[in-house]
């Protein structure tokens, strides 16, 4: 089932050492970028169909085209590397494993977009990461790969790592702008998009690091090739994470569109301990959990994952056995959520505290079936009224606990176990 582009370096001892991965083809693809038009650059990847790999899977030439045309601004690149979804560890692979493909795609990008000052923004946590990445660009530096000629071509490239602090909110990318600006990490209003006014009020273009990594494969291979893997509309292939209850947990490149449950079993290994399946988070934390039902039917990509009422997300699959309390998940999910609220906006300041309380009563015996009812209700009107999606990415998966495994929450309001018990 797998398939190595992104990973293809991942297990070749010392290949985030620049002179490993030359060996290995790194860079190779420069000479050939630096002489097409910068916009045919663009056209090749907006043809491959290569899709945002943060969660969103916005089409990635698409938002390169956003740019507006003759303005007398620069124009910056940053890297969003703040993964910080819970269960989602992809990003992670490439920044330690292969660091020169994402700085070979970064050049690429810059090239394409017309931008000389790219930045890197690196969750605070990852502190392996950083040392590798920041080893690898002194690495480009010195080697001329970055810096006044790329690669002897008339292009002139910076790139800035800048660390994050450990808040999640700094995922979400204008919240990332402000917090590289110097301020409290908090999402602005969009419109307008970063790609007109982003950085420094400048038009700026943010991909995730596996958006960025794919690039070398596409421009090298051509959109064609990319889109051999995958299906029409999600093309090209994914880092999937997979853990919780499975035999062997770990990461996999694998083509979009393979059946959920079979990537799991051939993958993973299957549901550990002989247990059955209760559920499964497809696509990291904020994407509303599947029924073993449902599971059955989804396939690894954007449009099966809508039909299903969720998300693709960021590849980070979770599968839960029939052990898992759904009430105790919930709560640790609100708990997560309502802890990394920026506190700009009252639904989600204070909505998703007052979720966390009722959950909290349900698990101590105290709560009531009108609680439950409350918990719904609140998930209805903290959505969608809040300046970016961080509550949303609480209230969507509990909504769908809510109305998949009423039971249980049913059962905590109704058998009242004595508070020392919960
Ligand atoms: P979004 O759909 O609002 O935007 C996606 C991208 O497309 C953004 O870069 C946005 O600027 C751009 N865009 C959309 N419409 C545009 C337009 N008209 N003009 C110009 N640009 C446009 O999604 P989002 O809020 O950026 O991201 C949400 C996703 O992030 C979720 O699906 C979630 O899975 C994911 N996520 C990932 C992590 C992680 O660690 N990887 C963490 C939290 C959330």
């Amino acid at each position: 089932m797998e398939v190595r582009i992104l990973s293809r370096k991942f297990d070749i001892a010392d290949a985030h050492l620049l002179e490993v991965a030359k060996q290995h083809g790194a860079y190779a693809t420069l000479d050939k970028v630096f002489a097409m038009p910068p916009a045919d650059v663009t056209d090749e990847v907006k043809n491959s169909g290569l899709r945002g790999r943060g969660g969103a899977g916005f089409p990635a030439g698409l938002k390169w085209s956003f740019l507006p045309k003759g303005v007398d601004k620069p124009v910056y690149l940053t890297v969003n590397s703040d993964e910080s979804e819970p269960a989602t560890f992809k990003d992670r692979y490439i920044l330690t494993r292969d660091p020169h493909l994402l700085i070979e795609g970064i050049i690429i990008c810059c090239y394409a977009i017309g931008c000389h000052d790219c930045y890197i923004y690196i969750r605070g946590e990852y502190t392996t990461q950083r040392k590798a990445l920041q080893f690898a660009i002194d690495e480009a530096y010195a080697a001329g790969y970055l810096g006044e000629k790329v690669a002897g071509h008339d292009f002139k490239l910076d790139v800035t790592v800048h660390r994050g602090a450990g808040a999640y909110v700094c995922g979400e990318e204008t919240a990332l702008l402000e917090s590289i600006e110097g301020r409290k990490g908090q999402p602005r209003s969009k419109p307008p998009f970063p790609a007109v006014a982003g950085l420094y009020g400048c038009p700026t273009i943010i991909n995730n690091v596996q958006t960025i990594a794919s690039l070398p494969f596409i421009l090298a291979n051509g959109a064609a090739a990319y889109k051999a893997y995958g299906t029409e509309k999600s093309p090209g292939t994914h880092l999937f994470g997979i853990s919780g209850h499975v035999e062997k947990p770990g990461m996999y490149e694998l083509p979009l569109g393979l059946p959920l449950l079979e990537v799991i079993e051939k993958m993973a290994g299957g549901v550990w301990r002989g247990r059955k399946l209760k559920a499964v988070i497809p696509g990291g934390s904020s994407t509303p959990v599947l029924t073993p039902e449902e599971a059955a039917t989804a396939t690894l990509d954007y449009e099966s994952m809508a039909a299903h009422k969720t998300m693709f997300g960021s590849g980070g699959i979770v599968v839960l056995d029939e052990t898992v309390d759904v009430v105790e998940l919930t709560k640790n999910l609100i708990d997560f959520y309502h802890h990394e609220s920026c506190g700009q906006c009252t639904p989600c300041r204070e909505g998703l505290g007052w979720m966390l309380k009722i959950v909290k009563q349900l698990l101590r015996g105290e709560g009531t079936i009108a609680d439950i009812e409350l918990l719904r209700e609140l998930c209805d009107n903290i959505e969608m009224k809040t300046v970016c999606v961080l509550s949303a990415a609480c209230t969507m998966p509990v909504r769908s606990y809510l109305d998949k495994f009423r039971s249980e929450f049913v059962a905590y309001a109704t058998d009242r176990p004595k508070p020392e018990q919960a």
